[in-house]
Order: C-alpha cells, then sequence, then structure tokens
C-alpha cells in the first residue's frame, strides 16, 4: 500500500470529489492542514482534525494550508479559524483578490459555488519553503487547472502533494480556457515540472495517493493532448464537470432550477460559446449530456445526482 510510504507525522483524510482530500502534518512545534474542503462538508473538516488532535495529544491546529483557491479546497478555512483560531495561508498571487474578497477575481461566482468568507495571514510563495509538521516542503508554482496553484514537494521523503495538477488518472479541469485564457500549455509545463522530481509518492487533491508517477504523466499527457487539439472537448468536459460537481452537492434538483442555475453560471454561458450553442440548445445539451454519460438521471421533473 503506497500510504506505506508516508513517513510519522502526516496522515491523509481522503475525502470525495465535493471535498478535496486534507492532509494533516504534525510535530512538536507545527501542527497543519493542507486544504479544508468544500462548505457543506465542514462539520466532517473540523470532526476529522478533531480525531487526529486526540488521537496524537496535540494541542491545537496551527496552520490551514491551500494549494488554491477553489472552493473544494478551501471550503472550510472559516470553520477551522473558527475552530481553533488557526492561521490561514493562501498562494501568494491571491493576496489582493483574498484582501477584497473580489468576486470577479476568485472563482465562486464565475463556476457557481459557494465559499464562506476567510481572512488570511500569510503567503505561499514558489521557491520558498514553509514547515509543515515535522518537514520543510517547497512550494512550487503549478498553473493550468488554476493560474495560483502551487504544489507541495518534500525532497527528503519525495513527497508531492500535487492538489489538482496530477490526479491517478487525469487532472483537474483545465478551466482558464473555457473563458478564452490560456492553460493547455501551463499543465504540459506544471506535468515536465513534476516529471523532474524525484517522487515516491504522490497526494492528490482528489483520490488515494500513488506510487506509478510515470504511468499518471502518461497518462495526463495523452488526456492533455486530447483536450487541447479541440478546444470544444475542454468546454464539453468543463461544462459536464460544474454541473456534476453542484449535482453531488444537490443531490437532487428541478429540471428549471438547474437551467437557472447553468444560465446565471459565467463560466458555464463561457462554454456554451466555445461549443456555438446558445442558451436553449445548451440547457438541453447539458444536463442530457450528465445522463447519456451515467452521472445524473432524470427522475420526474428533477435531475438526480447517480454517485
Ligand atoms: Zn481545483
Amino acid at each position: 500500500m503506497p500510504i506505506r510510504l508516508l513517513p510519522p507525522g502526516i496522515e491523509v483524510f481522503e475525502r470525495g470529489w465535493l471535498s478535496a482530500n486534507n492532509i494533516f502534518h504534525f510535530g512538536d512545534e507545527n501542527v497543519s492542514l493542507v486544504d479544508s474542503g468544500y462548505c457543506a462538508h465542514e462539520g466532517l473538516t473540523l470532526e476529522l482534525v478533531r480525531n487526529a488532535l486526540v488521537k496524537h495529544s496535540l494541542p491545537g491546529l496551527n496552520t490551514v494550508v491551500n494549494t488554491h483557491l477553489h472552493s473544494d479546497h478551501c471550503g472550510g478555512n472559516a470553520a477551522l479559524v473558527k475552530a481553533f483560531d488557526c492561521e490561514i495561508l493562501i498562494p501568494a498571487s491571491e493576496d489582493q483578490a483574498v484582501i477584497d474578497w473580489d468576486e470577479d477575481l476568485l472563482s465562486y461566482q464565475n463556476l457557481g459555488q459557494e465559499c464562506p468568507r476567510f481572512a488570511h495571514h500569510g503567503l505561499l510563495v514558489p521557491g520558498q519553503e514553509i514547515l509543515l509538521g515535522r518537514f520543510l516542503w517547497q512550494v512550487l508554482a503549478a498553473p493550468g487547472h488554476d493560474p495560483h496553484s502551487v504544489m507541495l514537494y518534500q525532497a527528503e521523503h519525495r513527497l508531492l502533494i500535487s492538489a489538482d495538477a496530477l490526479w491517478k488518472e487525469g487532472f483537474g479541469v483545465i478551466f482558464p480556457e473555457l473563458w478564452g485564457e490560456p492553460g493547455f500549455e501551463e499543465v504540459a509545463q506544471t506535468l515536465d515540472l513534476i516529471e523532474s522530481l524525484p517522487v515516491s509518492l504522490v497526494i492528490p487533491g482528489h483520490g488515494k495517493p500513488f506510487t506509478d508517477v510515470a504511468g499518471s504523466i502518461a497518462i495526463a499527457r495523452s488526456r492533455l493532448d486530447y483536450l487541447a487539439s479541440g478546444p470544444e472537448r475542454n468546454a464539453r468536459h468543463g461544462a459536464k464537470v460544474l454541473l456534476k460537481y453542484k449535482l453531488i452537492e444537490w443531490r437532487a434538483k428541478d429540471i428549471d432550477l438547474v437551467a437557472d442555475w447553468i444560465e446565471n453560471t459565467p463560466a458555464l454561458r463561457s462554454a456554451a460559446k466555445q461549443l456555438n450553442m446558445d442558451m436553449p440548445e445548451f440547457l438541453q445539451w447539458l444536463p442530457n449530456a450528465l445522463v447519456k454519460s451515467g452521472a445524473a438521471k432524470l427522475e420526474a421533473n428533477s435531475l438526480v445526482d447517480v454517485a
């Protein structure tokens, strides 16, 4: 089991798709959590942290570190600060957007998601090191899925916290391309960076930690080639992922309310444009595409999540 490669002082709370994994680091001087899940799951996030603190007889949580500010990675920040009076560290290039809580720069409105407002206390600067639990980790820029995302690398134990830049089979939606900003080239460069590092274990943002890094990079590259060779492929995939994500939160939703949400989500309006669909056509296509792929079903007048 790859998880045996984890040195003492690190635990991975594997979550699902709505909440990103949380990585718990503990040592004598420092107790930290990397990524805090989605706000709808904040109760479980608090419980997981409390249980780990009790299990290891730790006084409290010092720091929460966010690899990037998508709602599934930082939605528990506000609740964790309230419960543990901990500090929040975010990628340096998001500094002003969070100070101003600028809805145009932060992704929540654009992607149709929720995130309770939080304040941060420090920054993650690519090239610098940060203490998490017992070990120093390098902060690495990892643009592509999100232009501001970072990864965290522990050289001595060859561990990589890859966030959504590399999963066992793929990577997170290349969102910038949905609204005409570059992302494909950045994903390729981030994969090159991962390949250049000695890595024994990847702790991804979603899914189990894995050891076959070369295999996953090969899968990711072929996926990238597929998406980049026709931007409408990325738009189709991104739109389906956004609706599926929302549907996991809703579980079931009246189809008219689903349509309202789609129409009011700017990233989806951009995707419709890239697909050369007008809104009525897109509102027909998108829920049906989820049903066709087996990710949802229609029951009476509701779109229902299929796990
Ligand atoms: Zn993400």
